[in-house]
C-alpha cells in the first residue's frame, strides 16, 4: 500500500466534506470510524494473504524464459510469436537485440535463442566435424578470409541488383 491507512482515511473524509455529504464538525468522528474500517479491511487482507490493490513495492513476477524455449520452438517474450529461432530482425521490431533481449528477460548470455532441436543439431555438427582437429595453417586462414570477403561482396552485389530490379518495376 503506497498510502498509510491514516492518509487514506483522511482523504476519504475530506472527500466527503468537499462533496458536502459530511458536516465539518463531524469530521473527527468520521475520521476515526473510517480509520477503524480501513484497519479492519487491512487485517482481513493480511489474514487472507491476498492483496487486491497493486502495490509498487512488489516487483513483477519474473517471466520464466525457460518455458519460452521448447524442443521445436522459441517463443518471443515480447509478443508471444513462435519461431524456430529468434532472428535479429524480429528482435529489432521490439527495439532489442540478442544481448538486450537476454538482459531484459534474465536469460543467460550463453543460452541460444533457438528451438532446442536446432541447438542440439548444431552441437551435433560440431561434434561430428570436429573443427578443432583441422587446425588451419596461416595461409589457409588467409585463403578462407579472401573467400569469405568475395562471397560477401558477391552477396552484396546480388542484393543491390535485386533492390534496383525491384525499384525498376
Ligand atoms: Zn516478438
Amino acid at each position: 500500500m503506497s498510502q498509510t491507512l491514516l492518509e487514506m482515511a483522511k482523504d476519504l473524509v475530506l472527500a466527503q466534506i468537499q462533496a458536502k455529504t459530511l458536516p465539518p464538525d463531524e469530521m473527527h468522528q468520521a475520521l476515526q470510524q473510517t480509520y477503524a474500517s480501513l484497519q479492519a479491511l487491512k487485517a482481513q487482507e493480511d489474514a487472507n494473504g491476498s492483496v487486491a490493490v497493486a502495490t509498487s513495492e512488489m516487483p513483477p513476477a519474473p517471466i520464466n524464459w525457460r518455458k519460452s524455449i521448447t524442443k521445436h520452438t522459441v517463443t518471443c517474450l515480447g509478443c508471444g510469436a513462435s519461431f524456430k529461432q529468434l532472428s535479429v530482425r524480429h528482435l529489432k521490431d521490439h527495439g532489442l537485440d540478442g544481448r538486450s533481449y537476454r538482459i531484459k528477460y534474465g536469460i543467460p548470455r550463453t543460452q541460444p535463442l533457438a528451438a532446442k532441436e536446432i541447438t542440439s543439431h548444431r552441437q551435433e555438427v560440431v561434434q561430428r566435424t570436429k573443427p578443432w582437429e583441422k587446425a588451419p595453417t596461416f595461409v589457409k586462414a588467409q585463403e578462407e578470409k579472401q573467400r569469405v570477403k568475395a562471397a560477401v561482396a558477391q552477396r552484396k552485389k546480388t542484393a543491390r541488383a535485386k533492390a534496383s530490379g525491384h525499384h525498376g518495376r
